[in-house]
């Protein structure tokens, strides 16, 4: 499984993005920038996105990609896949004519061009050859995390924006890589718990519900104006195999 790290920051600065994980060039995983890291021919390949939840820094790419697609009359279609309540936020919010065209309308050709599909959690579904699971986890509004498994049998775990949560830790047995957020530095733990996100000491506790540790992590989703703070936090809990993010990395699963 190729992993490439288009945006996986909380924030936006220049050279830090939005969240957003290409799989084998085909498969993304959030939506928070697209276009504006992604050159045509690599927007072109991308025809199923899955999304965590709907905040605007997990979807933002989608309203551009659907518009390049159109502007250049590409005959193609992407499905948006996630929980019904996180697609319903998406059309009702986002693609409601008011503030982007409805792309799920839209079309240019027999199909619109942006397919929206509902999954359930802890139901098995497949996208391609990937078997994928979702898992609720704890954010202040509807959220799920992924557990996506490859043909060779490579597990990717993706917590998409947490806090302290249960239920994807039963199921994280024989993960290859773990993208896990953490927003908050320590003393910023009030915050974090509030507004459903980690901080390095909430994410060393979130990590031992695992049965077994994954042969891999990275941490997404540091607020970047924090992002020193956090890495320096996350050096301090000297564990094996446990890095930081940067965007435009590249890691073979
Ligand atoms: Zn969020
Ligand atoms: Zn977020």
């Amino acid at each position: 499984m190729k992993l490439k790290v288009i945006g996986s920051s909380g924030g936006e600065f220049p050279g830090h993005n939005p969240p957003a994980f290409l799989i084998d060039d085909v498969l993304l995983l959030d939506a928070g920038t697209i276009g504006a890291s992604l050159d045509e021919a690599s927007q072109w390949k991308i025809r199923n996105i899955l999304i965590t939840h709907a905040h605007l820094d997990h979807i933002k790419g989608i309203p551009f990609l659907a518009d390049n697609l159109v502007i250049k009359s590409r005959k193609q279609s992407v499905k948006v896949i996630s929980i019904s309540s996180v697609l319903v936020a998406l059309k009702k919010n986002l693609l409601n004519n008011s503030i982007w065209p409805d792309f799920t309308i839209i079309s240019a050709a027999s199909k619109p061009v942006l397919l929206l599909k509902v999954i359930l959690p802890r139901k098995l579904f497949k996208i391609n050859s990937y078997k994928i699971n979702a898992y609720k986890v704890n954010h202040s509004v509807p959220a799920v995390g992924y557990i996506i498994e490859d043909k060779k049998g490579r597990r990717l775990l993706y917590t998409g924006d947490t806090g302290p949560t249960g239920e994807i830790w039963k199921y994280a047995r024989g993960i290859s890589c773990a993208i896990i957020e953490v927003s908050f530095p320590n003393r910023l733990r009030k915050m974090a718990l509030k507004t459903g996100h980690l901080t390095p000491e909430l994410f060393l506790k979130e990590i031992s519900k695992m049965e077994s540790f994954p042969e891999r992590i990275l941490i997404t989703h540091p607020k970047p104006l924090y992002r020193r703070q956090i890495k320096d936090e996350i050096e301090k809990l000297a564990l094996k195999n446990v890095k930081i993010l940067k965007d435009g990395e590249i890691y073979n699963i």
